[in-house]
């Protein structure tokens, strides 16, 4: 379903941030809410330097922005550990996310996703660098860091490999598996089926007979109450398992990760790694694995995308903001113009860096955070400002 109408949403839009690597937080400038025109900037070499910047998913509170902001701090050791290396922007965004795979607050690696019946983990995760090479994996169970996978693909004469494929090149390479399920995960599917099971009729979970479609080995639950069961029953299963699970907060949900490098010479990388959407059957896939979709990037800039992945692949949200910073346009111009028809209900939160700055841009919250050579930002401290 697409949303034509002339910019109803662009109102409720929330700019989390707009800055350039030379800002300091008080000369951000004013949230984009109304923006609507793409502007045209002339490059500064003053404000080129290194920089990483991470998101934790839109949706994500901005008060996790912690996350994000260890997992850059990370991902700038590595940035200076690699300095003048070809895969300096490449390593700096693996580690990064690894960090981010790691924190059992987002939906990835430890703590992403289950699927619909309650006992299953499908992650993705994609890597891409300005030498456009680009590596993705999607539907693999159980492996720590999905990211290294992926990084794997864009070794090899291939693009993107799935489910059992991807498997097994993760245990060629000796990768470390675990149990991904957090009682954090059941308990945001938990919130998912009580949505699920009271949708509105125009829905598109009403609007679709799920059931009919179930492709999971356990039957389709026929009730909510059914639903819980099969959580409980994996509850008590994996306490059998003597698995305790990561201990977060039980307000906290789960979100994808994402980061986009630039390094001090210029070079950039972008890189994705998710669980999937909260309600997603057997074999979903979104974004983070379509080159163009979820991220990109080139000579021109790295972006990263999150949010609901069949937005996002429509509407080609990464290809259409690079093209737009590799014809000069600011990066928050960029992405505002390339999420234009994704709804706030939808939701879609975009990161992004190019010569002329960066730009963190979502339709709710999300959590992130920037790391230069010489400042750091967060979506929290960010926000606090703004509202002062
Ligand atoms: N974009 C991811 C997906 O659709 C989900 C997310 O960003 O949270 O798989």
């Amino acid at each position: 379903m697409r949303h034509r109408s002339p910019w109803p949403w662009v109102l409720s839009l929330v700019a989390l941030a707009a800055c350039h690597a030379t800002s300091s937080v008080g000369e951000v400038p004013a949230p984009t809410t109304h923006e609507r025109s793409v502007e045209r900037l002339e490059a500064d070499p003053a404000r080129v330097g290194p920089l990483i910047l991470a998101h934790g998913g839109q949706g994500s509170p901005a008060s996790r922005s912690d996350g994000p902001a260890a997992a850059v701090e990370r991902g700038f050791e590595q940035l200076e550990h690699h300095a003048g290396d070809q895969r300096a922007a490449v390593a700096a965004a693996i580690a990064t996310i690894e960090l981010l795979e790691d924190d059992p607050r987002f939906n990835a690696g430890t703590g992403a996703n289950l699927r619909l019946d309650g006992v299953s983990i499908e992650a993705d995760a994609a890597i891409m660098d300005d030498r456009e090479r680009f590596g993705a994996v999607a539907g693999i169970a159980g492996i720590r860091h999905p990211i290294r996978v992926a990084e794997a693909v864009a070794d090899s004469p291939h693009l993107l490999l799935v489910g059992d494929g991807a498997q097994k090149i993760a245990a060629t390479l000796g990768l470390e598996t675990r149990d991904l399920a957090t009682p954090q995960a059941r308990a945001k599917l938990e919130r998912g089926y009580a949505r699920l099971f009271s949708e509105p009729a125009d829905g598109p979970w009403a609007q679709w007979d799920w059931r009919a479609h179930w492709n999971f080995e356990t039957p389709a639950p026929a009730s909510l109450d059914e639903a819980m069961a099969l959580l409980r029953a994996a509850e008590l299963a994996a306490a059998d398992d003597g698995e305790s699970g990561p201990q977060v907060t039980p307000d906290q949900t789960q979100d994808t990760v994402g980061v986009v490098v630039r390094t001090a010479q210029g070079r950039y990388a972008a890189a994705l790694s998710t669980g999937g959407t909260t309600l997603a059957i057997h074999g979903r896939v979104g974004d983070v694995p379509i080159l163009g979709a979820g991220l990109y990037a080139g000579p021109d800039g790295a972006v990263a995308a999150t949010g609901k992945g069949e937005a996002i692949i429509r509407e080609r949200v990464a290809a259409r903001v690079y093209d737009l910073l590799a014809r000069g346009h600011l990066p928050k111009d960029a992405i505002n113009a390339a999420i234009r028809e994704i709804s706030p209900e939808e939701g879609v939160g975009v990161i992004a860096v190019s010569q002329q700055g960066w730009s963190a841009v979502a339709t709710s919250q999300m959590a992130w955070a920037a790391r230069d050579r010489d400042q750091r930002h967060r979506a929290d401290t960010f926000i606090q400002h703004r509202d002062r």
